[in-house]
C-alpha cells in the first residue's frame, strides 16, 4: 500500500515551529553565497508546510552529501527538506537574477518560489548547493503564488535523475515532499517542495543581473566566485575573465551536444535557465523526443517553436552572447577590444559543439575514436535524414542498431517503411565494423518516455506512488536491458503522441 498524499481540502497552516533536533541541527550548511554575494542574496524563509509527507528520497545522493537517509525520513528530517527546520548557522536566501525569457529581457526575475538553503561539501570535497523549489512566495514572486504542485516536482525528480543516469551533467533531485497545502492551477492540486542539489545556481541570468546594477566590483566578485567554483583553471590564465567565458562556452557546447544525442528537449532555454557550471537546470516543460524531427516542441507556451529540439544549439549560442555582453567590462578596459575578445571566444562555440556532437555520434554508431570526422559526420547526418523521413523513434533505433552490429539488422530495419535508403545506409555503416558492446554502453534502452512519465505523475498525484517507483528504477539504469520491462522501452501509443504538450512547472 502506498500512502494517500492528497490533502487538498485542508487550509494552509501559517505557524513555523522551531525544530532543532537531529538531523537538521547537525547538517553543516554553509551560507557561502550569502556571504560572498550579499547584493544577490535576500535572506528569506520557507512557508510552513501544514502536513509534510515525504514522497521520494534519493538515498544514494543523500549519502553522497553526508546526510543520513534514515534521519531524513524522520519527522525532523522531512521538516528540514521543506525548509521548516533550518540548521543553526544556515541562512536561507532567495537569489536575485535577471534573464531573457523567450527573447524578452526581464531585469528582475530571481527565486520567486525557491530558496537556497545553503552549501554542503560532498564526499568528494565538492561544494554543492542545497536548494528548495516550491517553498513559498518571496519578494521575487512577481504575482506568482510561490508554490509548486506534486506532479511537476516529481517530474523534475524523474527526469533529472534519468539525465544523471544517462551521464549528462545536471542538477540532482534529493527529495520531493508533499506539503499538505493545495496549490491552485486550473484545479486544486496537492502542493510539494523539491529539494534540489546543484554544483551551483549561478546562471547566465545571474551575470545579467550583476551587470545591470552597474556595479562592476559586484560583477567581478560574481565572476571570481564562478571561477573558483566551476572553472578554476581560468584563474591561471592571463585574462581570467575571458578564460571563464571560454570555459562556459565549452561547457554549454558539450552539454547541448549531449542533449541532442539523447533527444532531450529542454523546452525553456531562457538565460536564467542556462548554468555557468554546464549542468542542465530547471526541468519544466522538458521531454524526450520520440520520432526524430528537429521541429519537435512539447511546451504549451512555446507556440513559435523558439526552443524546438533542432534549435537548441543556436539558442545556447544566443544565451552565451548574452553572457558575453554581461562580462564585457571585465574582459578589457575599452569596449571595442572587449567585444573583439568576446566575439572570438563565442566563435568557438560552433566548432566545439560540432566536435562534441560528432564524437558522441561516432560512439552511438559504435565506430572507433580514430575515425575521421569527415567520415562520421556525413554518415550521421544522412542517418538523421532517414530517421526524420521515416518518423523513426530516436531511442529505439540507436539501441536496435546494436543488434544490427551483432548481425541481426531486423530490429533496426523494421522501424522503417521505406527500406531502400536504410538498407544502403546499413551496408555502408556495417562495413566500418561497429562495436556492438560499446554501442550498448551509450545508447539507452530506457528513457523517461512522456506517456510513462504522465502515467506515473497522475498516479502519484492521486496517491499511488508505485508507478513512479517503478519508472525511477527503470530510468536510473538506462543502459541495462532487463526482462519484463518491454513497455518501458516502447514508444508512446499512437493516440498519445502528436498532441502531447507539457506545461511549465508552475
Ligand atoms: P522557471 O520557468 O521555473 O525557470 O521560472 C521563471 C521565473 O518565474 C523564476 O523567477 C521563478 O522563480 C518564477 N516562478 C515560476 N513559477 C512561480 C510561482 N509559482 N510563483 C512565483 N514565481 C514563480
Ligand atoms: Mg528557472
Amino acid at each position: 500500500m502506498t500512502p494517500a498524499l492528497v490533502r487538498c481540502g485542508r487550509p494552509a497552516g501559517r505557524t513555523v515551529e522551531r525544530v532543532t533536533s537531529a538531523p537538521p541541527s547537525t547538517v553543516p550548511l554553509d551560507d557561502r553565497f550569502a556571504r560572498e554575494l550579499p547584493e544577490m542574496a535576500l535572506p528569506w524563509h520557507a512557508e510552513a508546510a501544514p502536513d509534510p509527507q515525504l514522497l521520494v528520497l534519493n538515498e544514494p545522493l543523500a549519502a553522497e552529501l553526508g546526510l543520513d537517509p534514515a534521519a531524513l525520513r524522520g519527522a525532523d528530517g522531512v521538516r528540514f527538506l521543506v525548509g521548516n527546520a533550518v540548521p543553526p548557522g544556515a541562512r536561507p536566501v532567495a537569489q536575485a537574477y535577471a534573464g531573457h525569457q523567450f527573447g524578452g529581457y526581464n531585469p528582475r526575475l530571481g527565486d520567486g518560489r525557491a530558496l537556497l538553503l545553503g552549501e554542503l561539501v560532498d564526499a568528494d570535497g565538492r561544494v554543492r548547493d542545497l536548494h528548495l523549489k516550491g517553498s513559498g512566495p518571496t519578494p521575487f514572486s512577481r504575482g506568482g503564488d510561490g508554490f509548486a504542485a506534486v506532479g511537476p516536482m516529481l517530474r523534475e525528480y524523474v527526469i533529472s535523475e534519468a539525465m544523471h543516469a544517462l551521464g549528462i551533467p545536471t542538477t540532482r533531485a534529493l527529495a520531493v515532499v508533499a506539503t499538505g497545502r493545495p496549490v491552485y492551477r486550473e484545479t486544486a492540486l496537492p502542493g510539494a517542495v523539491l529539494a534540489r542539489v546543484a554544483s551551483s545556481h549561478l546562471r547566465v541570468g545571474s551575470f545579467q543581473y550583476a551587470r545591470s546594477t552597474g556595479d562592476v566590483e559586484l560583477l567581478r566578485r560574481l565572476a571570481d566566485v564562478a571561477i573558483e567554483r566551476h572553472h578554476p583553471a581560468a584563474a591561471e590564465a592571463e585574462n581570467r575573465y575571458l578564460a571563464l567565458y571560454e570555459a562556459v562556452v565549452a561547457a554549454q557546447a558539450s552539454l547541448v551536444a549531449q542533449w541532442m544525442l539523447v533527444g532531450f528537449v529542454h523546452g525553456v532555454m531562457n538565460t536564467d535557465n542556462a548554468t555557468i557550471s554546464g549542468e542542465t537546470i530547471d526541468y519544466g516543460p522538458c521531454a524526450f523526443m520520440e520520432a526524430v524531427d528537429p521541429a519537435t516542441v512539447y511546451s504549451s507556451i512555446d507556440a513559435g517553436g523558439r526552443y524546438a529540439y533542432g534549435n537548441q544549439p543556436l539558442i545556447a549560442e544566443w544565451n552565451l552572447a548574452r553572457l558575453a555582453e554581461s562580462l564585457l567590462p571585465l574582459l578589457a578596459e575599452e569596449q571595442e577590444p572587449a567585444v573583439e575578445l568576446a566575439v572570438a571566444a563565442l566563435t568557438r562555440f560552433r566548432p566545439q559543439y560540432s566536435a562534441a556532437w560528432t564524437a558522441g555520434m561516432r560512439a552511438k554508431l559504435g565506430l572507433p575514436e580514430g575515425l575521421d570526422d569527415a567520415a562520421t559526420g556525413p554518415l550521421a547526418e544522412e542517418l538523421l535524414e532517414l530517421l526524420q523521413a521515416g518518423h523513426v523513434d530516436h531511442t529505439s533505433f540507436f539501441r536496435a542498431l546494436g543488434s544490427a552490429a551483432r548481425g541481426d539488422v531486423d530490429p533496426a530495419r523494421n522501424l522503417f517503411l521505406d527500406l531502400a535508403g536504410v538498407d544502403t545506409w546499413l551496408q555502408r555503416w556495417g562495413a566500418l565494423e561497429p562495436d556492438a558492446a560499446a554501442m550498448d554502453r551509450v545508447n539507452p534502452v530506457y528513457i523517461p518516455r512522456n506517456h510513462l512519465v504522465e502515467e506515473a505523475l497522475e498516479a502519484a498525484t492521486g496517491g499511488d506512488l508505485e508507478p513512479l517507483g517503478r519508472l525511477l528504477d527503470v530510468v536510473t539504469r538506462p543502459f541495462e536491458e532487463r526482462p519484463g520491462l518491454d513497455r518501458y522501452a516502447a514508444p508512446a501509443p499512437e493516440d498519445f503522441g502528436a498532441a502531447y504538450r507539457t506545461f511549465c512547472g508552475t
